[in-house]
């Protein structure tokens, strides 16, 4: 720890802070920084690096008041202590070389670090910082994309344009490892020309990731790692082989054998024809073996049924980059192919199905999602029973540290959040903190968005994710009277807040941001519509502690798990939802609200749709509006203040990443853990 008597201590302290991801999950961190410059910090979208590189010793002396050293030493503090901590694996005493390789295109750690575009990073991020927390032995695995995925504005006529700001790597705490692996990718022409990884390494507490990127002196002009799902197909195939490929010989390089392979979603599933060439070329197994052996050690998570969210590719295209690899594996390339295809019809070489067939342990990412899984792949499966589909689920969490609001994380506990206790807090307590959050909320979004008109009082519903199409988004506007009437109601108005990106080549949702922000401009909206734009981890973090209800309204099934909600309950935010995903399994009527849409048996999506939204309408009326307008004599709202301390006490701890992060340990690591040394001494 820095002793700090000036200003370049005070650098030399701070920096110690910002050079590990750790710092994101203590609140009160983020206001060290913030007390520094605060509307720089946010121009700099909270990067305390990049902070810290402008300001001068100077500055920094005049900030190290005795207050704000008092501060700095409690982070320390609580830092240290939490490096100190005895850890749920060793007190668990699993075997002792059991290391996880965790494979993922995206990972949201923070804001500064923008490499994530939704639910799938943010829940990557979350897990390495729960990894660490428990102590479990884990690398993380991505891409580093140096412009992002990208920062939206709306132009004058409402439509979402993207931007795609350059990342400048020496203002981040990224330490480039000295390797250069090379991985052979095709061309524009289909030839092959060797590519060298540049490797970065990210600190998470306990936890590393390593980051793969093409931006390296000598390599072709073509930008791999530009953004994130960014380029045409062949740039899509050349990210995949880069993750997949490219990460094993990653850990090869840093002479790392993990005994657990873990995929999380398709994109890295190529890392297979890695390793089962390294077993056919470098240990002399038979192609047949070597797969046996791979699929013993990996566990696959799919994340969606959504088409677009399970890849596949022209296998010629495949064959141009991976062909001469098949063939080091000793696999006839027709056999290769037939791993890709869900049956005998399909055409193309899907990501899914090849992960599916290669790993041992599959599954989904919420009870719902596990069995519409087994529905959705029972082709790889066709003579087993439909119960008997080899997939099953864990329900994905969320890192509490890092969703919690300080106010209400001081309220339910000293070092950890003891989320029973919101049980007996005080009414006044617990609403006085609530009060605070929303305080926030308006701030920033007044600061940072210019949105001066909301109003503290009023019943305040949150809408914030990706514009795809099954969320939609469009739902609550589909009865443009009805929601005028609630939000210029005299007596018990609403307001709505609505962030979210549309991915940049989906003109339909774009669509629906553009009908948002029209009807937000109407004077029907009575300036309580509002679209914030550019939806990003900091936005999510104020609007999940600070909205009264968070709104989710997906076409079900498709909403496989959904995690914004989890932050909300967290923070005793109430969630008024589709029962879909997540929700399915969590909503009682104590700890929030389900809209459910009564639509006949083979219903169109329209007509489930019309259904649904009027279940939407009733629910806001008749339940919503009553139960959080009544007040008592102290001015409380009792019932749904009830309804926060049920959702705080109930849902906080069960959908969490501590216990997600076990149970994938339980469940999955240790049977495949032991998998692949049944393999290993089986074939020696
Ligand atoms: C949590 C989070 C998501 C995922 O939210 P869903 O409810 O799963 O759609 C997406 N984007 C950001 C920035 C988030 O923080």
């Amino acid at each position: 720890m820095t002793e700090v008597h000036d200003g370049a201590t005070l650098r030399a302290a701070l920096l110690e802070i910002a050079c590990d991801f750790s710092f994101t999950w203590i609140a009160e961190t983020r206001l060290l920084f913030d007390a520094l410059a605060p509307r720089r910090f946010a121009e700099l979208h909270h990067n305390p690096t990049a902070l810290l590189s402008e300001l001068t010793d100077e500055d920094l002396a005049r900030a190290a008041t005795p207050d704000y050293l008092e501060r700095l030493a409690r982070v320390q503090g609580r830092l240290a202590r939490d490096r100190g901590q005895e850890t749920w694996w060793r007190c668990r005493s699993g075997p002792a070389d059991l290391l996880v390789a965790y494979f993922s295109a995206e990972f949201g750690l923070d804001e500064s670090l923008p490499i994530y575009s939704g639910g799938l990073g943010v829940l990557a991020g979350d897990y390495l910082k729960a990894a660490s927390e428990l102590g479990v032995p884990l690398v993380g695995i991505g891409l580093f994309y140096r412009r992002g995925y990208f920062r939206q504005q709306l132009d004058e006529n409402d439509r979402q344009i993207e931007h795609y700001p350059l990342t400048d790597t020496s203002r981040l705490p990224l330490e480039l490892v000295p390797m250069a692996p090379v991985v052979e990718l095709a061309d524009d022409d289909g030839d092959l020309v060797p590519v060298r990884l540049g490797v970065w390494r990210v600190r998470v507490g306990r936890a590393s990731l390593y980051l793969i990127d093409t931006w390296v002196e000598g390599n072709p002009d073509w930008a791999v790692t530009d953004t994130l799902y960014g380029g045409d197909r062949a740039n899509r195939l050349r990210q995949e082989v880069l993750l997949g490929v490219g990460g094993v010989r990653v850990l090869r390089g840093l002479g790392l054998e993990p005994t657990v392979f873990h995929l999380n979603e398709g994109h890295s599933a190529f890392l297979q024809l890695e390793r089962m060439r390294e077993l056919v070329e470098e240990q002399g197994l038979p192609a047949d073996e070597a797969v046996e052996r791979l699929r013993a050690s990996t566990v696959f998570t799919t994340h969606t049924p959504v088409p677009a969210g399970n890849e596949v590719f022209d296998p010629e295209l495949v064959r141009l980059t991976l062909g001469g690899l098949v063939e080091r594996c000793g696999l006839a390339w027709e056999d290769f192919v037939a791993l890709g295809k869900v049956d005998a019809t399909a055409t193309g070489f899907g990501l899914t199905p090849f992960a599916l067939r290669t790993s041992e342990y599959a599954n989904g990412v919420s009870e719902l999602h596990g069995a519409v899984s087994r529905e959705m792949w029972h082709g790889l499966w066709p003579e087993r029973r439909l119960d008997e589909v080899p997939i099953t689920s864990i329900t994905n969490g969320i890192h509490q540290r890092t969703w919690i609001s300080g106010e209400l994380e001081g309220l339910l506990g000293d070092t950890e959040p003891q989320f029973e206790r919101a049980r007996e807090l005080p009414a006044e307590e617990l609403w006085a903190a609530r009060s605070k959050g929303k305080e926030r909320l308006l701030e920033y979004v007044a600061t940072t968005r210019g949105v001066r008109e909301l109003d503290p009082d009023i019943l305040t519903i949150g809408f914030a994710r990706r514009f795809a199409t099954y969320k939609r988004a469009s739902l609550l506007f589909s009865r443009p009277e009805r929601l005028a009437k609630l939000l210029a109601d005299p007596e018990r108005p609403i307001q709505v807040l609505v962030a979210g990106k549309a991915h940049p080549a989906d003109e339909g949702g774009k669509d629906v941001i553009q009908l948002v922000v029209d009807f937000a401009r109407e004077p029907t909206a009575a300036g309580r519509v509002v679209f914030l734009e550019d939806y990003e981890m900091t936005l999510a973090r104020r609007l999940v502690q600070g909205v009264d209800l968070w709104l989710n309204t997906p076409r079900r099934p498709f909403e496989a798990s959904g995690t914004s909600g989890m932050k909300a309950a967290l923070n005793g935010v109430i969630n008024c939802s589709i029962l879909d995903g997540w929700w399915a399994e969590a909503y009682s009527p104590e700890c929030g609200f389900a809209i459910e849409g009564r639509a006949e048996d083979g219903a169109s999506e329209a007509e489930q749709d019309e259904a649904d939204a009027d279940a939407l309408y009733a629910v806001l009326e008749e339940q919503v509006l009553p139960a959080y307008y009544e007040r008592d004599k102290a001015g409380l709202p009792q019932r749904w203040i009830a309804l926060m301390r049920e959702s705080i006490a109930e849902l906080g701890p069960r959908f969490g990443t501590a216990r997600m992060a076990a149970e994938y340990v339980e469940r999955l690591y240790l049977p495949a853990h032991e998998g692949a040394s049944r393999v290993t001494s089986r074939v020696a």
